[in-house]
């Protein structure tokens, strides 16, 4: 029988409440276990799909093509365990399906109300497809206090009511700030924080206290008594200097044995740090650094990239030097500064995006990397502007241009429904922009000889897609006959999936999000072939 933890999140928001829940199922994997985590978001989105990046970072795509909170991407990055569609939920979704329901007459007269019928979606949620896991971590978003967590918090009150105390566990994560001023480290916000808590009827087994510094036993002590928790579950997380020191510093807090001891089970193996210490050793370590430059159009916020980052991270352990990323915003650049704005850069980069915001930038930086062999690696997006690039500069197709922001030049891009009135892929109207995208995982296959074939060491490969417009595979012989070969095609060959550049050291773009499947432990081979690219670039130079 499953037992579940919930994770809430008291006093400020971006606490490190998925990092803490991922590091916590990796320790329980680790002793044996079988672990599966949850998000359950409180926002009226009914997925995060439609919101800009700016709001609530990347949108993280899972195998079965669920468009998720980038929580998700932790969980995966650090359980290995592939995240599905029914591992989040949003209040949008509940509230969607319960008055779908009611329009049907599916509550035969009643009145629907929150309590019930919205805590009881959500307790269902809780549940669904659970079979022979262990425990399931149930991470609920935002902060206790909010009004639209309300009904969130309420239903894992309830849950823990019917499903017993014993088989249900409350973490709650809080900030401990300290006080430059008064060289004081103080309690009183959690304090605070749990009280509300217990307010609506939940009182934490653990408190995990997120600070700077180290926390004193006195203050320890303190919030073990204002929070009716005893002293040995007030543990606390000081700001790691790489996130993959979570699990060794939540495991060294003795967080793993808590929840084991609390759930009175015993441990099955001995918990292995070692991958992260590994890890940990690479990525602090002064090593040589190369200089990513990610030309996209949300770079100031830290988190709208949050898998790529990760990814090219992953793809510089693998290489054994440091990857700097420098974001470069495409609005800004201008065609006769490319030069001057990318002097540093050994390696260019450009991301999924949406609209025609930047797009110029894009292309220019594109046609740079290509007559300057600067490897290069267009994802999704960043894929297209590389075949428009091509077809403008190369085809001498001077209106070539994407339906998705233009009307009126060429369509090298377009939707399917377009040129394709049959395809099959391209499901629903572009007015509804939610779900209407080829999501999840398709398959490819990938071109003899090619690099994109020798860097996967495969002939077929799957990957996780997000995007509306294709490139037109009519065009492939003009390109092939000029050197930008189609080199992974979907099975159906319909679908350009792969394009790379001949006669150039390293020119990659992907139709889909590579990114979603890297692991800090298992790093995608695109990006550790892209990065060792761009090293072996900066050593010929
Ligand atoms: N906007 C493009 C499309 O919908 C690309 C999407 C993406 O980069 N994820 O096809």
């Amino acid at each position: 029988m499953a037992r579940y933890i919930f994770v809430t999140g008291g006093v400020v928001s971006s606490l490190g409440k998925g990092l803490s829940s991922a590091s916590l199922a990796y320790l329980l994997q680790s002793r044996g276990y079988k672990v599966r985590l949850r998000k359950l978001d409180p926002y009226l989105n009914v997925d995060p799909g439609t919101m800009s990046p700016f709001q609530h970072g990347e949108v993280f795509v899972t195998d079965d093509g669920a468009e998720t909170d980038l929580d998700l991407g932790h969980y995966e990055r650090f359980t290995g365990i592939a995240a599905k569609q029914s591992d989040n939920i949003t209040t949008g979704r509940i509230y969607s399906d319960i008055i779908t329901k009611e329009r049907q007459g599916g509550y035969q007269g009643k009145t629907v109300q929150v309590i019930p019928h919205v805590t009881d979606r959500i307790k269902d949620f809780i549940k669904k497809d659970i079979s022979s896991e262990d425990f399931v971590i149930c991470e609920i978003g935002g902060t206790v206090g909010d009004i639209e967590s309300l009904p969130f918090l309420e239903a894992i009150r309830q849950f823990s009511n019917d499903y017993g105390k014993k088989n249900t566990l409350f973490i709650h994560l809080t900030l401990v700030p300290y006080m430059k001023a008064s060289d004081e480290i103080k309690t009183k916000p959690t304090q605070h924080s749990v009280k509300e808590l217990r307010t609506i009827g939940i009182q934490p087994d653990i408190i995990i206290c997120r600070s700077e510094q180290s926390l004193p036993h006195d203050q320890r002590k303190k919030i073990s008594l204002f929070c009716n928790v005893p002293y040995e579950n007030v543990i606390e997380t000081v700001d790691v200097k790489t996130i993959y020191e979570a699990p060794i510093s939540f495991n060294k807090e003795k967080l793993d044995k808590i929840v084991l001891n609390y759930f009175k089970l015993k441990s099955k193996k001995n918990v292995d740090l070692s991958p992260w210490r590994k890890i940990t050793n690479t990525v602090l370590k002064t090593k040589p650094s190369v200089n990513i430059g990610i030309i996209g159009k949300y770079v100031n916020l830290k988190d709208a990239y949050k898998s790529l980052d990760e990814a090219l991270v992953h793809g510089g352990i693998d290489n054994n030097v440091k990857v700097n990323l420098t974001r470069i915003e495409a609005d800004r650049l201008s065609s006769n500064e490319i030069k001057k704005n990318l002097k540093n850069i050994s390696g260019i980069l450009i991301p999924g995006g949406f609209g025609k915001r930047g797009t110029e930038g894009k292309i220019d930086a594109i046609e740079f990397a290509r007559n300057f062999k600067i490897p290069f690696l267009g994802i999704c997006y960043g894929m297209q502007m590389a075949v428009i690039e091509f077809a403008r500069n190369v085809l001498k197709i001077k209106k070539a241009t994407s339906s998705e922001f233009s009307k009126s030049g060429e369509n090298i891009i377009g939707l399917m429904s377009e040129w394709n009135k049959s395809g099959k892929i391209y499901k629903g109207s572009v007015k509804e922009l939610g779900g209407t995208m080829r999501l999840g995982l398709y398959e490819a296959k990938l071109l003899e000889n090619s690099l994109i074939r020798k860097i996967y060491k495969s002939k077929i490969i799957k990957e996780r897609h997000r995007h509306r417009y294709e490139v037109n595979i009519d065009y492939k012989s003009r390109f092939e006959n000029r050197g930008l070969i189609f080199s992974g095609i979907s099975p159906d060959n319909k679908l350009p999936e792969v394009i790379e550049l001949k006669n150039h050291p390293w020119f990659i773009g992907v139709q889909f999000h590579p990114e979603f499947k890297s692991r800090p432990l298992n790093p995608h081979p695109l990006f550790s072939s892209f990065i060792k690219a761009v090293k072996t670039k900066n050593e010929k130079y």
